[in-house]
């Protein structure tokens, strides 16, 4: 062996046990590593065996941004995130939170004043004081864009009440949209939502930490805490009476801000999995919080995005600023059973009223890539 290949080999090992033992390193406290999360499967050979998944943090139409849409002739919510659109148009089928009613006419004092057009007054319409509350055309915009499904479940749900929750419902279901985590008062529909994209059957499920303070008296949705129990149950009743091919649950929970899940997150997130689900994807912190692979105990490889941040909202910094579209592909191996065959993602973030990838922007990549892990290079 020559010399140069002697150091060749050494340096390579030596890198070796960096990659291997991130944990043998000295990390400072506050110190987010960069997580690896790579799966072991391959996608399957035949194109209709794999699909895209893709997942979008919390989409909050605040009030400056609101007001923007109303001064624009076209009154279109998506042209504040029209140069995402790409994004989305990579997946089969592309997931995003939708935090608080497009309830028609609701008040905040929960009357009906019916339709009273396109405006901001924050007392129909509202992206502030915590009660917000969106003109249902924002559906169209969602479904404009490339999004195929919502979540309704999250700390806003109840903004316009009971009311609010149903007639949000009933505009998604007038434009054929289908929704996570809420359901009509006086109905027992279960809280879980199936989806089929070409051969795979996908189910998913949400929870949210808590209301603001609000009451769920007509039992509309699932608290993520309170009723792990049931939540845990309906997972593996979904599971063993619809059989799908991937399970999906998107719990809205967390501290605001912080860029790390509690310890309860993490525990849940392991014991969702555990029970059968294919990969948790939360939000609500408005910053980014990591992502984890974890193999569960019946030996599957999963995975857990803590915190997606903001995909629209008007915080400012690049932390809340900064978010991403991250994608899952998902494969059917010779047993025909799904697992996750590959992850990555796409960094998005916002100036002023435009939100747009961000892969070309160091400060966000470098922000980014301490939660998601090392941005890939997708051209192909
Ligand atoms: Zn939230």
């Amino acid at each position: 062996m020559n010399i140069g290949l002697l150091l060749i080999t050494t340096f390579l090992s030596a890198l070796n046990v960096l990659a291997k033992g991130p944990e043998m390193l000295p990390v400072s406290a506050t110190a987010v590593s960069a997580p690896v999360v790579s799966f072991s499967a391959k996608p399957s050979a035949s194109a209709t065996e794999n699909i895209v998944l893709s997942f979008s943090g919390d989409l909050i139409i605040h009030e400056d941004l609101y007001k923007k849409v109303v001064a624009d002739k076209d009154h279109d919510f998506s042209k504040l995130w029209k140069k995402t659109f790409p994004l989305l148009a990579k997946a089969n089928f592309s997931y995003v939170n939708l935090e608080g009613p497009t309830a028609l006419g609701i008040t905040n004092k929960l009357q009906n004043k019916g339709d009273v057009g396109f405006i901001y007054d924050n007392e129909v319409y509202s992206g502030t004081d915590l009660l917000f509350n969106y003109h249902p055309t924002l559906i169209d915009a969602l479904q404009k864009s490339g999004f195929d499904i919502v979540s309704t479940v999250n700390n806003h749900s109840m903004d316009r009440g009971v009311k609010g929750i149903n007639a949000t419902i009933d505009a998604l279901i007038k434009r054929n949209m289908p929704f996570i985590g809420t359901r009509k008062s006086g109905t027992e529909e279960p809280l879980y939502t199936l989806t089929k994209i070409k051969n795979f059957t996908v189910a998913w499920i949400g929870c949210t930490e808590m209301i603001n303070g609000f009451n769920d008296r007509k039992s509309q949705l699932f608290l993520c805490y309170q009723q792990r129990e049931e939540i845990l149950k309906l997972i593996a009743r979904v599971i063993s009476e619809k059989k799908p091919d991937v399970v999906i649950i998107i719990p809205h929970w967390g501290v605001e801000y912080s860029p790390k899940p509690q310890q309860a997150q993490i525990d849940l997130a392991h014991e969702f999995l555990d029970m059968g689900a294919t990969a948790v994807i939360g939000s609500h912190p408005h910053v980014l919080q990591p992502v984890e692979q974890y193999v569960t105990k019946d030996k599957r490889e999963t995975f857990i995005a803590y915190s997606l941040g903001n995909f629209v909202a008007n915080q400012r910094g690049i932390e809340r600023k900064s978010s991403a579209v991250i994608y899952l592909q998902l494969s059917k191996n010779k047993l025909g059973k799904t697992v996750i065959s590959d992850y990555y993602y796409e960094p998005t973030t916002r100036f002023r009223f435009d939100i747009f990838p961000a892969r070309s922007d160091k400060d966000v990549v470098q922000h980014v890539e301490q939660f998601l892990g090392p941005m890939r290079d997708l051209k192909e």
